[in-house]
């Protein structure tokens, strides 16, 4: 495997541990990063809640989220999120995928996202509401189909956030650090505009123009770097954080699915779906 592969891996895990940590995934969830080599390609973790992922659990699907080869373990399900949006959005690097607390009360209510702060206007100024039940009718809201993806991806349009009523919210951005500062600041915002809500008051978004400026934040001044260096901080700081996991794995396993061996081995344990 060649160093920018493992690199990129490396810094998809953390991105996984970074979600978690920062409370915007808990079990369910999923953050993918387009493969750096190929295009045609994308790395996702195996089935396993992101807190816990290591660069070894990614596996490489096509477009169609379909594996390049047989992982022999258990996949995420709605992992058509990230394909149909890779497949429609060649500027997109990195999705994740989230059931954020700080979003479920305007999910709940099919209330817009209003940017009430400058780092929220990563979310856009009215990102787009996606239901399934629209062109689907009753599912059971997980996104597996390639065509529910396809009809997602869609609503995303050339924006970087949709909100999936009643489910949760898809995030993209230009690489794998662009869209963790997306995900983590909207959910912040999010949080912020409900608390903002109780008040009782009507709430003093950005202006457009506003949104609009300060969605550069993180493109154009040393936030994103800040924040990333932050936000590693606080995953290493952990018990069981990524640097020793990472050290152990990396020099024992070297071959192509070393995580799947690994799991298969484990007899009688059984696998996360
Ligand atoms: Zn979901």
């Amino acid at each position: 495997m060649s160093n920018s592969l493992l690199e990129a891996r490396r810094e998809l895990a953390l991105a996984n541990r970074i979600v978690a940590n920062e409370g915007v995934i808990d079990a369910f969830g999923h953050v993918s990063m387009r493969h750096p080599a190929d295009p045609g390609r994308y790395l996702l973790s195996r089935s396993r809640a992101p807190e816990l992922v290591t660069p070894e659990d990614f596996v490489e699907y096509d477009l169609d989220s379909v594996p390049v080869r047989d992982p022999g373990v258990g996949q995420y399900s709605e992992r058509v999120i990230h394909g149909e949006i890779y497949k429609a959005r060649p500027d997109v690097m990195a999705v994740c995928h989230h059931h954020a607390p700080a979003f479920m009360p305007l999910l709940a209510t099919r209330s817009d996202y209003v940017p009430v702060f400058h780092l929220g206007a990563v979310g856009g100024i009215k990102p787009p509401y996606w239901d399934q039940q629209d062109e689907f009718g009753d599912t059971n809201m997980l996104v597996v189909k390639p065509e529910e993806g396809a009809s997602l991806a869609r609503a995303l349009g050339q924006g970087w956030m949709v909100l999936m009523n009643r489910h949760g919210v898809t995030v993209a951005g230009t690489s794998v650090k662009d869209l963790i500062f997306r995900s983590v600041y909207s959910a912040m915002n999010a949080e912020y505009q409900v608390r903002a809500l109780c008040i009782g008051q009507s709430i003093a978004s950005l202006t457009p123009g506003e949104a609009q400026l300060c969605g550069q934040i993180s493109t154009k001044t040393t936030g994103l770097e800040r924040a990333w260096e932050y936000w590693s901080m606080r995953v290493a700081n952990k018990a069981g954080g990524l640097k020793a996991a990472d050290g152990k794995t990396a020099r024992a396993k070297r071959t192509t699915a070393p995580a799947a061996k690994r799991q298969s081995g484990k007899a009688g344990k059984p696998r996360r779906r």
